[in-house]
């Protein structure tokens, strides 16, 4: 059965939502507290959230920071009316979709089914990318060279398959910030540099005269159009 959970601390809203998901097949989770909703993500690994914006314990955005930094869990936003600032904030941190209350229930399971099939389409559809002699699988997350793995983090991992994914393509450190925390603030870009260090510690023969990440200087850095320099 498909897991859903629900971060909602408003339990007459937590009960109409379980009804019309449970009468639709999904298996129903929920918490009131964010910190207590991301033990129950971290615990069950739902296959989609249902996550209010405005919680006890942890609000909304940093659950979603938190989930969003381990896997990409589809997350649906609840937001009130007054807040829509925080909605574009909601997708900037990596939730997918949001509904503002007051909302039916039957819009909500819409875009639940919605994002699930987004999300089976994305998982069938082949997710790989090929570049220079690497083999990055986005859906299993691993990295290869031939027969050898590599082992990244996953913002190493994120960063490789960003720059990866467009080579030749030269990013700032800021544009790079925000493709792996999904959120960047100035004078943080510097942070990228020491993450680009682990990863070329990783990936390159030799890190001093990288192949695949080449640094711009004075712009940022790109993955290397060919590897045969
Ligand atoms: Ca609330």
């Amino acid at each position: 059965m498909t897991k859903i959970l629900i971060i909602e601390d408003e339990v007459e809203l937590v009960k109409v939502l379980r009804s019309y998901l449970e009468q639709s097949g999904y298996q129903v989770l929920d918490a009131q507290r964010g910190n207590e909703g991301l033990l129950l993500w971290e615990q069950h690994k739902p296959a989609l959230v249902i996550l209010d914006l405005n919680l006890p314990g942890m609000d909304g955005l940093d659950v979603a920071r938190h989930i969003r930094r381990k896997d990409n869990t589809p997350i649906l936003m609840l937001t009130a009316r007054v807040e829509e600032t925080d909605q574009i904030v909601g997708l900037e941190i990596g939730a997918d979709d949001y509904v503002t209350k007051p909302f039916s229930p039957k819009v909500v399971l819409a875009r639940v089914r919605a994002l699930l099939r987004r999300l089976e389409y994305e998982r069938t559809v082949a997710q790989i990318i090929r570049a220079a002699d690497l083999e990055i699988d986005l859906s299993a997350y691993s990295v290869r060279r031939g027969d050898e793995e590599i082992e990244l983090t996953p913002t190493e991992f994120n960063l490789l398959s960003v720059m990866a994914s467009q080579p030749g393509r030269v990013f700032t450190r800021l544009q790079l910030l925000e493709a792996v925390q999904g959120v960047a603030y100035e004078g943080y870009e510097r942070t990228i540099d020491a993450h680009i260090k682990n990863l070329r510690a990783k990936l390159e023969k030799d890190p001093k005269d990288p192949k695949y990440i080449q640094t711009v200087f004075g712009v940022g850095y790109r993955f290397a159009r060919t590897t045969d320099a």
